[in-house]
């Protein structure tokens, strides 16, 4: 894996972001802001799951002014999510949120930003330059509020990702430039508390965009796949962008976006940072697919196992094998595991024999030696 790259580090709320801090998880609010006991009783679950750091769309005034009894009432800092309108974000700001997301495509009259960041920079408040395929500025329109409608934007109409050819103007130059032009803006105010994303819904767009912008910045970056799909689909589309990247380096936060519950977000976060062994959060599952070969019904016993693992925090990697083909070795090779075969299944504990138990005591004596360990 490649070294990661070196980044300057900002700080949202008690959470630092780049340099060598761990890699943060995102997920975003699906509630409407405005409803407070619902949003906050969302954040909680998340913050259970494991989140990192939350975000609130921010559609109107009345949920600008929400954030401030959002904030009061959850322990993980609170992002407010910024379009269109520049005086939600002063408002956001007076809420005492912990930072800004400005999208560069819908908030392009660098007088508004600089108002922003005069703001942000009082408070010390770190800004995201979002910029995302679904809200390019219109082409040749970058940074230009009056002249461009989205209608002749001729943003679809740009080749993307792998399909261009060298002399062509990409979605990947126009997201890259659009990037660059707000965070002109910012640094010519003597602003650096940035950080940048890059989101389509193209993996290999968002490839290489992200790879384009870290050569060319110092600042963290926020991965993230958009509108990514749902669960099953969302997870594997971002697993891909976000798990290539991540290995050569880049990334400094992380969002998975699902059209599903947004604990599957962050689940599916904390998954992809496992997998390239870049940070460890809770239990890590190995099971078996199972086969013709498997005594037991391997596939009822990893969901099970699955469900009660997701409820704890501890960080143990936990082996769930049908049959003595690679079931001993797996087992062995995590902390606890178990090899089933026969009618009976063998648990191991850092690789050796511990107990037999008849099948139908396999769950629950797994899950005893799991919670002793
Ligand atoms: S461990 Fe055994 S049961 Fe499971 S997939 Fe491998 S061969 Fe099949």
């Amino acid at each position: 894996m490649t070294q990661r790259r070196a980044t300057r580090i900002i700080r949202v709320g008690d959470v630092q972001i780049g340099g060598n801090a761990t890699i943060s998880v995102q997920s975003m609010t699906k509630t409407d802001t405005r409803d407070i006991q619902s949003t906050v009783k969302q954040i909680k679950q998340l913050e259970e799951v494991g989140c990192d750091i939350i975000r609130c769309a921010v559609p109107n005034q009345e949920a600008a002014i929400a954030l401030r009894d959002i904030k009061k009432q959850i322990k993980i800092p609170l992002i407010a999510d910024i379009h269109f309108h520049y005086h939600l974000a002063l408002e956001a700001i007076k809420s005492g949120v912990d930072g800004l997301i400005l999208n560069p495509g819908n908030i392009r009259d660098s007088e508004q930003v600089k108002q922003i960041v005069r703001s942000a920079k009082e408070r010390e408040l770190p800004i995201r330059i979002g910029v995302n395929f679904g809200s390019l500025p219109p082409v040749g329109g970058i940074g230009k509020s009056r002249g461009y409608s989205r209608v002749s934007d001729m943003v679809n109409s740009l080749p993307k990702g792998l399909a261009s050819r060298k002399e062509e103007y990409t979605v990947v130059d126009h997201m890259v430039a659009t990037a660059l032009w707000e965070m002109d803006l910012l640094e010519s105010l003597d602003f650096d508390l940035i950080k940048i994303s890059l989101k389509a819904f193209d993996v290999p767009t968002t490839i290489l965009a992200y790879q384009r912008l870290s050569k060319m910045v110092p600042y963290p970056i926020h991965l993230g796949i958009t509108e990514a799909g749902t669960a099953m689909a969302g997870s594997i589309r971002s697993a891909i962008g976000l798990g290539y990247l991540l290995y050569q380096g880049i990334g400094d936060t992380i969002r998975v976006s699902l059209s599903a519950d947004p604990r599957e977000e962050v689940i599916a976060g904390h998954e992809i940072l496992k997998s390239l062994n870049l940070r460890q959060r809770g239990p890590t599952l190995i099971a078996c697919p199972s086969c013709g070969r498997a005594d037991v019904d391997v596939i009822k016993l990893s969901n099970s196992v699955d469900k009660l693992l997701k409820k704890m925090d501890k960080n143990i990697k936990v082996a769930v094998m049908g049959c003595e083909v690679n079931g001993p070795g797996e087992a062995k090779d995590a902390d606890v595991g178990i090899a089933a075969g026969a009618g009976r299944a063998i648990i191991f504990v850092k690789g050796k024999k511990t107990r037999i138990v008849p099948e139908n005591e396999m769950l629950t004596a797994l899950m005893e030696v799991v919670e002793q360990f």
